[in-house]
């Protein structure tokens, strides 16, 4: 049977436009269909956007940093209007190159909700195409839990639209969206308090690395409450909310800011007409080859739940293209050696096994460990720390993780995620010369081990 395409790809975002493009660049008919925003999540709600304001946030570490070097400047000004304004124009840039790249590949862009109606069929606007395969890249949606006045609450998708910025934020949640956004509001000003229902935020991330941020934040003076969840929400009369806690406390905000996971993508997309099958958390189950249950149908990136992050998404998307279009060029992706940053002030970079996981996948571990006052603080009041760790087997010598709590830590991260997928070991490490004099060469200048 001739398809109108030889793959329909639903959802422009990270991971379906790499796909789109390199199935077309491979010599395919494609399509791809959009309902909201060229570039998906990461250009226009997520990554770029949010490290636009981080950037805006570490400004005023800047200028209080800038006296203890000479310079004077009249007590700074912060306007969020200005900020939000030029981040949109940004925003409307990325998307225009989006589509000239998408058009420029010859890949046929749809821009309206997409369903499927068969394994083959998809709709769209009022039309049917067919298609010999479907891609479901359709990624994720904040999730709120539904206390009571959730509905006052926003996600981050709401965020980045604020007319104006909050004086009182509570966050709510220990993940990356949660630490990152904290950063932000804190660092431009607004009254900031973090709660997690947990111990200690950022689980999963090494101990040392969690510990070491709850520190930095406390000292610059975010509000840190553990072990603490949201019973309900009340907005009051002057517009202001007061949130009371499962422990009977209350607490008193103009914004409440939550970050507690994202669901996948699947509102009306017709998988009741496949034979699509989702995991136990509601993901889009796929074996490794990113097939789902139904023979014509594939799906990556953030509806797969695997690691909700854009380079993994891209990664899918080129591995589908290959494997569908350039099966002599297929590689699987290789999930391990990730590495990530989480944009929080000071950032984390993470690279490789924490020393827990180590512990507990068996290794016998030695690890090294560096906290120091970063060069460019010594001139200035400023007592953050930086901390740099690395997680060394005793056996092989292999370096298995490395992880900063530092400025330029993702900065930093990248280059040693090459090291490590390339399989470095400690010595390789110590017969590195250093970059002198930066913050990175410590990493090859720690010889003492802390615990063994
Ligand atoms: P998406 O980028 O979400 O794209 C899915 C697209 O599908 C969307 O454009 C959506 O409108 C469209 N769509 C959905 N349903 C339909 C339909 N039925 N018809 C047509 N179109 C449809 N990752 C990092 O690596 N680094 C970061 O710093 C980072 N920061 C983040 C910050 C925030 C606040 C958030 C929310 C995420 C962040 N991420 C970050 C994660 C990253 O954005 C995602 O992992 C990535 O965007 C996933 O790509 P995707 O292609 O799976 O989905
Ligand atoms: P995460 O899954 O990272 O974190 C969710 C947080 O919310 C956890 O601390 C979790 O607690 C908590 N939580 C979950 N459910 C509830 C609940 N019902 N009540 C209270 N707390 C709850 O999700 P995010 O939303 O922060 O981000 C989504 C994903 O996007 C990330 O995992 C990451 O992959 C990606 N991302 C990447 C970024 C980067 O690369 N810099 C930046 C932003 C997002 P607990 O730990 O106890 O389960």
């Amino acid at each position: 049977m001739a398809y109108d395409f030889d793959l329909y790809v639903i959802g422009a975002g990270s991971g379906g436009v790499r796909a789109a493009r390199f199935a077309a660049g491979f010599g395919a008919k494609v399509a791809v269909a959009e309902s909201r925003y060229l570039g998906g999540t990461c250009v226009n709600v997520g990554c770029v956007p949010k490290k636009l304001l981080v950037y805006g946030a570490h400004f005023a570490e800047d200028f209080e940093q800038a006296s203890g070097f000479g310079w004077s400047l009249d007590e700074a000004q912060f306007d969020w209007a200005t900020l939000i304004a030029n981040k949109d124009r940004e925003i409307n840039r990325l998307n225009g190159i989006y589509r000239n790249l998408l058009v420029n590949s010859g890949v046929t862009l749809h821009e309206g909700h997409a369903r499927i109606v068969d394994p083959h069929q998809v709709e769209i606007n009022g039309e049917r195409f067919t298609a010999k395969n479907i891609l479901i890249a359709t990624g994720g949606w904040p999730q709120i839990p539904e206390i009571a006045g959730h509905e006052h609450a926003i996600s981050s998708n709401q965020a980045f639209f604020l007319k104006e910025l909050p004086k009182r934020v509570l966050v709510v949640g220990g993940g990356y969206i949660a630490v990152e956004f904290a950063g932000i509001f804190h660092g431009l000003g607004a009254e900031t308090t973090l709660l997690y229902r947990g111990e200690l935020f950022l689980r999963g991330f090494d101990g040392s690395v969690r510990k070491h941020l709850q520190e930095e934040l406390t000292k610059r003076g975010m509000g840190l409450q553990f072990n603490a969840d949201i019973e309900r929400i009340d907005k009051q009369a002057d517009g202001s909310l007061k949130v009371t806690l499962k422990d009977g406390r209350q607490l008193e905000a103009d914004c409440v800011f939550y970050a507690t996971g994202r669901r996948p993508m699947l509102d009306n997309l017709g998988l009741e007409n496949t034979g699509v099958k989702l995991d136990k958390k509601g993901f889009v189950e796929v074996d490794e080859l990113y097939q789902t249950a139904e023979p014509s149908i594939l799906a990556l990136g953030d509806v797969i739940g695997r690691v909700q992050l854009t380079p993994v998404a891209l990664a899918e998307g080129m591995a589908v293209a290959r494997r569908l279009f350039k099966p002599e060029q297929y590689r699987p992706v290789d999930y391990k050696m990730i590495p990530t940053a989480v944009f929080s002030l000071p950032n984390i970079g993470t690279v490789g096994l924490t020393e827990e996981e180590a512990r507990e996948a068996g290794h016998e571990v030695v690890i090294y460990e560096s906290r120091f006052r970063p060069m460019k603080l010594t001139l200035t009041e400023c007592q953050e720390r930086t901390l740099m760790k690395l997680v060394v087997d005793a056996r092989t010598d292999k370096v298995l993780g490395c992880h900063m709590v530092g400025p330029d830590a993702g900065e930093i991260v990248q280059g040693l995620a090459i090291a490590l997928k390339a399989g470095a070991t400690k010595r390789d490490f110590d017969e590195t010369i250093g970059v002198h004099p930066t913050a990175a060469e410590e990493f090859v200048t720690m010889r003492t081990p802390v615990a063994g």
